[in-house]
């Protein structure tokens, strides 16, 4: 057994804290230990990960925003039991400082670059720097059809082409869009400037983290939007993949494993967790093809169209203690409600409570949870002031409200989210709060 010290110091609960495999977090239904990968596992195996899931937690294994694994309901007895038997499953397992890479990396043929060079020289560089920030992360994004552009991140490599070949734009802070330009550097210079910049981060402290570096850098705002995971994709040559997920990011390992199931059936023999909450098994066409009609019929999201992806939902209650709400029954209602107001031109965020896990960054609609019912908010993150507060009771109400609002003033060619933004905190709260759009 791995030696895994379990005392309240060691469970850190801070918030912005990272539940990674070793060192468990508490969250409102038991510990939460997190699987990071780095490269593909074979179906068989997170078959296997779903079963330990089940054994030494409540059997839910989420997969995180980011694409993390992340095993809940432990207890401070199995969370140790669990990491010794993920290690002995010999998965590869992230070690040490995020660098995050889109999951077509290296065999995306509409990659300008492929990022997992640099992405393999920043690890290495990062193992002699000490003293990061926990949630310190390095994304290195080569430009292909799958991007983490809505990522956070605090360092970002992006690949461009230049009259001169390839370049990387190094950003500090936020997505994509928001991040500031700190320079367009050839590879070795960026690896050489992001280890750089690590190594001031870490002289500032564990708090530090960069966007500490980007004051007075001009922003990015040119990014592509980002696309989403779900469907089938066509990747190179013969190679396709199937990308799905369980909604709100959170299935039984029951179901989980009649899918892994499924696609060793189908001799599918690769699969990556991907951001958006999503998988993404790699095949011939006609295997994707069908492991996503197998999926869809299993209830899990299969389509860019699907509402159910056009919502960013956290665990809620009663899974987590802070929870005023159960995130994922409204959201559930929310999809089937309010299917036109999700045309997936922004993320709906459902969230327990005003710290926002589901979605960090503020959203063009926030419904999060309070002790007297539901406060609603727009173009803010869910901590922000809110344009109207509703009852429990009225809650589904107030949502067919505003999804009617919107129908009823969408202009020509508007998308929901430059709609609700066009209308404005006061519309929303008099069609919220009268009933009379
Ligand atoms: S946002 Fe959701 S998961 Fe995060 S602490 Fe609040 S209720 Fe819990």
């Amino acid at each position: 057994m791995t030696s895994l010290s379990l005392d309240r110091n060691t469970l850190d609960m801070r918030r912005g804290a990272c539940p990674a495999l070793s060192a468990p977090m508490m969250t409102g239904d038991g510990l939460l230990a997190r699987v990071a990968l780095t490269e593909a596992i074979t179906p068989a195996q997170l078959a296997e990960l779903c079963r330990l899931a089940r054994r030494h937690g409540n059997g839910i294994l989420d997969i995180s925003a980011r694409g993390n694994l992340q095993v809940r309901g432990l207890s401070e007895a199995s969370a140790p039991i669990l990491d010794a038997d993920v290690r002995a499953l010999n998965l590869p397992l992230r070690d040490g400082l995020a660098v995050e890479t889109p999951p077509l990396a290296g065999i995306d043929e509409t990659e300008i670059a492929d990022p997992n060079p640099i992405a393999e020289a920043i690890r290495q560089g990062a193992r002699e720097i000490a003293g990061l920030a926990p949630k310190m992360s390095v994304v290195v994004d080569g430009g292909g059809q799958l991007r983490l552009s809505d990522l956070l991140a605090d360092i970002r490599l992006v690949a461009v082409s230049t009259g001169q070949g390839t370049g990387w734009v190094l950003l500090l802070g936020g997505t994509e869009t928001t991040g500031r330009i700190f320079n367009v550097l050839r590879e070795t210079d960026a690896i050489a400037a992001t280890l750089e910049l690590l190594h001031k981060l870490s002289a500032m402290g564990t708090t530090a983290r960069g966007r500490d570096l980007a004051t007075g850098l001009p922003k990015n705002g040119a990014a592509r939007p980002a696309a989403s995971p779900f469907g089938n994709f066509h990747v190179s040559e013969n190679l396709f993949a199937a990308g799905v997920g369980p909604a709100f990011g959170q299935a039984s390992a029951e179901d989980r494993i009649a899918l892994c199931d499924e696609a060793e059936r189908l001799g599918i023999r690769s699969l990556k967790p991907a951001f958006d909450h999503s998988l993404l098994f790699f095949a011939t066409q006609t295997a994707c093809e069908a492991l996503i009609a197998f999926a869809g019929n299993n209830g899990f999201v299969t389509s860019p169209s699907d509402p159910r992806s056009a919502i960013a939902a956290c665990p809620g209650s009663p899974a987590c203690n802070s929870a005023a709400i159960a995130t994922h029954d409204l959201a559930a209602k929310a999809a089937e409600d309010c299917g036109d107001l999700l045309d997936g031109s922004f993320r709906l965020h459902v969230t327990g409570c005003p710290k926002g896990c589901a979605h960090p960054e503020p959203s063009a609609l926030a419904l999060c949870g309070t002790n007297d019912g539901l406060s609603l908010v727009t173009q803010g993150k869910a901590s922000a002031e809110p344009f109207a507060s509703v009852a429990f009771a009225d809650t589904n109400n107030s949502l067919r409200r505003l999804a009617d609002l919107v129908r009823n003033e969408r202009q020509a060619g508007e998308n929901s989210a430059a709609c609700l933004a066009r209308l404005g905190p006061r519309r929303l709260a008099a069609a919220v709060m009268s009933g009379r759009p």
